[in-house]
């Protein structure tokens, strides 16, 4: 049996190459240094000693333009956020697989005790695009966001195919919509989610930021249309559609 040699550890050198962070973060982190640390310093210290107490937890996609910090106003401590490839939520799965979004999700509920749970869909959502325009192509062999995206097809199966006389786009924004409404579904496959809920002790809802105006509308409980948070109109995308 030939022995097996380790390379040894590398002390205080990563053994993979990276480089300085890159100078416009530099340069963020020293605007967020001068201007809003002296304001967040009492509240962070607060919280690195007494832990992170968010009310709610937001599901979004990774998008660069919808931040839920940045679109809800919060300071830090107030959200607890987790992102993936269009704001999905996969359901229960207890397996052996790694699941990202669910460890989150449990680790929000079980120990943080989170009240409210937010998934946030948004407008122009590459991932939901990819998936509505059937000529997409891998973008690598591993085919992640394909396969990510399966997830959504409970919803595409609910929306029904493409009308003949709708666009890819207008057809996707449908499908966005009704993606945020199975992924609520599939929150309630966790028993410890839908435990809660049903006790009344965590509440659910639906989010929608348009990227084009910056206008956000909600799902209404009442109806299942979303509607927009402030006049209550309904989605231009819909109304078009
Ligand atoms: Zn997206």
């Amino acid at each position: 049996m030939s022995a097996i040699t380790e390379k040894p550890a590398r002390q205080g050198r990563p053994a993979v190459p990276v480089a300085p962070l890159p100078e416009h973060l530099l340069h963020g982190y020293e605007h967020f240094r001068d201007e809003r640390l002296p304001h967040e310093r009492e509240r962070l210290f607060e919280m690195a000693r007494s832990g992170q107490k968010p009310e709610t937890m937001v599901i979004a996609c990774c998008d660069s333009r919808v931040s839920p910090e940045v679109i809800f106003d919060c300071g830090p401590g107030e959200i607890f956020v987790v992102r993936n490839v269009a704001n999905l939520v996969p359901p229960y799965a207890p397996d052996d697989a790694y699941h990202g979004t669910s460890a989150a999700l449990e680790f929000a509920v079980q120990a943080l005790k989170v009240q409210h749970i937010v998934v946030m869909g948004h407008g122009r959502c590459g991932g939901v695009h990819a998936f509505a325009n059937k000529s997409s192509v891998a973008l690598s062999p591993g085919d992640f966001i394909g396969k990510w995206m399966t997830l959504i097809s409970p919803a595409a199966e609910e929306l029904g195919e493409q009308r003949p006389d709708e666009t890819v786009d207008a057809y996707a924004k449908r499908l966005e919509f009704q993606s945020i409404r199975t992924s609520l579904d599939n929150l309630m496959t966790f028993p410890c989610i839908s435990t809660l809920v049903e006790r009344g002790q965590l509440v659910l809802h639906g989010a929608y930021f348009e990227v084009a105006t910056g206008k956000l509308h909600a799902l209404d409980p009442d109806t299942g249309d979303f509607r927009n948070v402030i006049d209550g109109s309904a989605p231009a995308a819909i109304v078009a559609a």
